[in-house]
């Protein structure tokens, strides 16, 4: 992934497959591009290829994009925006993520207990 630093590598359900398939789906990504995210949930809305987030505390700047897999975890629906992607996932995944695995590395503290549904 040119120009980027601290992008994923690695997670729960992808190895470093997922790095690769990212990097070769992120060359063949043109400037501008329907965010996937959007597009799946009905939504058109276009992203910038080179777009990033805003540095964190330690000045990284890192893709704005992420590399969007389907909500069955089967494959990938293609590039989407960070904030779209987070929104859309966060809400679904982190709290089951939580319930499985606690909080994130670096969180302080533990996330508020979560009624078991
Ligand atoms: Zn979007």
């Amino acid at each position: 992934m040119p120009g980027f630093r601290g992008t994923a590598t690695s997670s729960d359900r992808y190895d470093n497959t997922h790095a690769k398939l990212r990097a070769a789906a992120f060359a063949a990504l043109p400037e501008w591009s329907q965010c996937a995210r959007c597009a799946h949930n009905g939504r058109r809305h276009l992203i910038y290829k080179w777009a990033t987030v805003k540095p964190d505390r330690r000045g990284v700047v890192k893709s704005a994009l992420h590399y969007d897999h389907k909500d069955s975890n089967k494959g990938y629906i293609g590039f989407s925006d960070a904030d779209c992607n987070r929104n859309d996932g966060s809400s679904k995944g982190g709290r089951a993520r939580a319930r499985k695995h606690g909080p994130w590395r670096g969180q302080r503290r533990p996330p508020p207990s979560l009624p078991s549904w």
